[in-house]
């Protein structure tokens, strides 16, 4: 870690403290079945008890709701939700449709909500996705990951390309069309072929938004068991720079405007959700292991379903985000989106000038960083795309 001398020597708070709070997420800790690359805690559906999650749902959210008058913060009316998981379609319909009820009475929606819910695209749980758009979901992020079986075989999915087809003709007689497909390339057996024929088939399906992820071998999955010592099965890693450049150039020559190093989209149709993450805003979070940053604190739940029951509050941990600290991540983070780093907007969230132009200037001359005169902000270059990790770094 680098020696910022000046580090002490900011006045003020975290602005995350003072923005008011619009934004939550809810995990949903159950699946089918545990896909071989997945470090998202979840366990087995079949072991889950529904009421004792939608209470424990209640529980954390009266508890954070006294600390949120306590502290007198600022809560709106939601103006994003996210039910992620694990799978939230594994809820039985009930359940989704309590849940929801609960958020709408307890903090409400404003009329501009962004309410997504991720769906696998398994022949079950169409009843809990109807339920959820009955009650106001009108963004579906579908996990799609490959357009070929046996590839979605390799990696543990339990669908096949006919089911995600099918379950997007479902959610859009549902009448949903802000729709967002995952994609994953870096698969063992995967050619750079595969990858783009995968993202034909989204791009003629019309899909708004596409998210695209290298495989990450996250220790303690079954992948990380299997290939970590055999990197040798997996594509090498000049093809897995190849597959993540064609993408990119390939959702831009179609439409699509890449706004984050791993999303792209048609206009209009980026995550807000999301994009409050990287700009640091604040956001609650509901469930085992989720976590949330609101009053300037980062909370992490139990990553454990029975010790999130027994003590959701007592039983996370927490990490107070000083000023300097806030600034370290806000310019990581801006690094993230494609409109870069404006000093601007910088000084406009933190009311001063922003205190990173030795970092900038080792980032300018290493070609991994430019300077937009369009944007009037710092964005990666080609190769900055590659090394962006080196450019976080700088920060920190
Ligand atoms: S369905 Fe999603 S959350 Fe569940 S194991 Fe697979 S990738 Fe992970």
């Amino acid at each position: 870690m680098k020696d910022f001398a000046n580090s002490n020597s900011f006045s003020g708070s975290n602005p995350n403290i003072s923005d008011p709070i619009e934004s939550l997420y809810i995990h949903v800790p159950f699946c089918t079945r545990k896909c071989g690359y997945c470090d998202y805690y979840s366990i087995n559906s079949e072991l889950a008890n529904f009421d004792q999650y939608l209470s424990g749902i209640e529980l954390e959210l009266k508890a954070i709701l006294v600390e949120i008058a306590k502290n007198d913060l600022q809560l709106n009316k939601l103006k994003t939700l996210y039910i992620g998981g694990g799978t939230p379609s594994a809820l039985p319909p009930d359940v989704m449709t309590s849940i929801i009820d609960l958020i709408k009475r307890e903090i409400g929606f404003t009329d501009v909500l962004e309410f997504t819910i991720e769906v696998n695209p398994e022949p079950v749980g169409h009843q809990t996705v109807l339920a959820a758009i009955e009650n106001g979901a009108n963004r579906i992020s579908l996990g799609y990951q490959a357009k070929q079986d046996h590839l979605l075989e390799t990696i543990g999915r339990l669908h096949t390309n006919i089911d995600f087809l099918e379950t997007l003709r479902l959610i859009r007689v549902y009448g949903i069309n802000n729709i967002s497909c995952d994609l994953m390339f870096g698969l063992p057996d995967q050619r750079l072929n595969d990858v783009l024929q995968s993202a034909k088939q989204l791009i003629e399906l019309d899909i708004p938004h596409i998210s695209f992820y290298s495989l990450i071998l996250e220790p303690g999955t079954l992948f990380y068991h299997k290939y970590n010592k055999r990197p040798d099965l997996l594509p090498a890693e000049e093809v897995e720079r190849a597959m993540y450049h064609s993408l990119l150039k390939f959702f831009q020559q179609n439409g699509y405007d890449y706004y984050e190093l791993s999303s792209c989209s048609k206009p209009g149709f980026y995550s807000q959700h999301n994009y409050n993450y990287w700009t640091t805003k604040p956001y609650l979070a509901l469930g085992p292991s989720a976590h949330s940053y609101y009053n300037g604190t980062r909370k992490g739940n139990a990553r454990s379903i029975n010790k999130w029951l027994a003590d959701p509050e007592k039983n996370a941990e927490y990490e107070k985000i000083d000023l300097f600290q806030a600034m370290q991540e806000y310019v990581m983070l801006a690094f993230r989106l494609s409109e870069g780093f404006s000093p601007q907007k910088f000084n406009r969230r933190f009311g001063q000038e922003h205190p990173f132009t030795s970092e900038l200037d080792h980032l300018l001359k290493q070609g991994l960083i430019y300077f937009d005169p369009i944007r009037m902000s710092y964005r990666l270059t080609e190769r900055g795309l590659d090394f962006a990790n080196q450019v976080f770094i700088e920060f920190v």
